[in-house]
């Protein structure tokens, strides 16, 4: 039995390792949206074939593999198409190795297809869960194999089938984690390889935004003295057009710098509800031009610390962006309220078009947006101003019903 175990860590040293290579070297190379990540299919098959070209023999006939866990780790993390193809795969090697290959094929196939519904669960947790998914999903196997040794009154390999469960076991939990964690980091690293372009080049444009608002407002203004001159009707139309063309370029600056400017101001209490009830008053004549209806339910004195222009200017985008997707008739609801864990809940929800998943996703990226005239900028501004106060913004939508905005703000103590 020694002899077996002994055996058994040399598979998982070279299961280990060849992960190793494979998340050092090869894992941030390939793309993630492939279809078949190729390369780490590749790698799988090579476990495959040692671990089923070497198996550890115990008593010199029964026959113990790692293979579980290749297969296991390409439906994983290769995606379905690897999946199944490393079930081909494992078919094929095992008409070479192995003497029961209608079992082998029975047993997998079942396997497989309880594979499927546990990768696309496994994807929504976070590491404790998913460690804890695959351990149930792995020990179904042992166990079914060890009733069906009961059944056949075959006792000798219990123990060892016992302890062998376990190295298989406690290797995949290793591997989890080991490629869990770099992903992780790997993550985190284009992110902050991401944030540090946005910080120069928003540095930068901040510095051009600011030269270009200078002779815009100059411009506009010799716009609005020609206005009053005597024109035709084309020519007034014409500089109408233009004046709008100039203020919107010009909401476009004001949103691109609030974004890009430094924060050194100092955060002072501000009274909630007031601001709250000034960004509805604000936005109330762009909601009647809609027919839409506000209504609101907002707690009295609330306090946040913040500042007073930038939670206004939170409130306002939102808003504008629910009368936007409304487009006409229709309701706005907004509620402010304290709830138990010390934050405020404000929540802006509205009947408008509402969102796809898909959209969802890209949500406050900047220069994201769906409309003819967006800059894509508002939200980006409400999550950097939300984020910064420590609160956080979350969005629920359902297309053609509706999109609720909560903002949840540490309270003031
Ligand atoms: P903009 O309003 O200039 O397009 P935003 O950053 O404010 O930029 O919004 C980005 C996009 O998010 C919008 O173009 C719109 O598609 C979507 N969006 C925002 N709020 C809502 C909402 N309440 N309902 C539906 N879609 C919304
Ligand atoms: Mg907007």
């Amino acid at each position: 039995m020694w002899e077996s175990i002994q055996s058994m860590c040399l598979h998982v040293v070279f299961i280990l390792f060849t992960i190793l290579i494979y998340q050092v070297f090869f894992n941030e190379r390939e793309e993630k949206r492939k279809r078949i990540r190729s390369k780490f299919f590749l790698f799988m098959l090579i476990i495959l074939i040692f671990t089923m070209s070497q198996p550890v023999y115990y008593f010199d006939i029964y026959k113990y593999d790692f293979k579980a866990v290749a297969i296991i780790l390409s439906f994983l993390y290769g995606g379905k198409r690897a999946g199944f193809a490393a079930f081909l795969a494992l078919l094929v090697i095992g008409a070479f190795t192995d003497q029961k290959l209608l079992i082998l094929f029975g047993n997998y196939t079942v396997f497989c297809l309880l594979l499927l519904p546990v990768t696309s669960l496994y994807h929504r947790y976070r590491i404790k869960g998913k460690v804890i998914l695959i351990s149930l999903f792995y020990m179904m196997i042992p166990i079914t194999r060890g009733i069906f040794l009961q059944i056949k009154g075959d006792n000798r390999q219990t123990l060892f089938e016992l302890s062998s469960s376990l190295i298989i076991l406690a290797t995949l939990i290793a591997i989890i984690y080991l490629i869990e964690n770099m992903n992780e980091q790997i993550e985190m690293k284009q992110e902050l390889i991401r944030t540090e372009k946005m910080n120069v080049v928003s540095q930068l444009a901040a510095s051009v935004a600011h030269e270009i608002r200078n002779p815009m407002t100059s411009v506009r203004g010799f716009m609005q003295l020609m206005q009053k001159e005597e024109l035709t009707k084309e020519q007034q139309l014409y500089i109408s057009i233009s004046i709008e063309e100039l203020d919107r370029a010009q909401e476009i600056i004001n949103q691109y710098l609030a974004l890009a400017k430094p924060q050194t101001n100092q955060y002072e209490t501000i009274d909630l509800t007031s601001v709250i009830q000034q960004s509805i008053d604000v936005m109330h004549s762009y909601a009647i031009l809609n027919s839409i209806q506000i209504t609101q339910q907002v707690e009295p004195s609330l306090e946040i610390e913040g500042l007073k222009l930038e939670i206004q200017q939170v409130l306002i985008n939102i808003i504008k962006n629910a009368i936007e997707a409304i487009k006409s008739e229709g309701e706005i609801w907004i509620s402010a309220a304290k709830n138990s864990n010390g934050f405020i809940s404000i929540k802006i929800k509205d009947n408008g078009v509402g969102l796809t998943e898909d959209q969802l996703k890209k949500l406050g990226s900047p220069y994201y947006s769906t409309k003819e005239k967006g800059t894509g900028l508002g939200l980006t501004v409400c999550h950097q101003i939300v984020k910064q106060m420590g609160g956080q913004i979350m969005i629920k939508s359902e297309l053609k019903k509706g999109t609720c905005f909560t903002l949840n703000l540490p309270s003031k103590k």
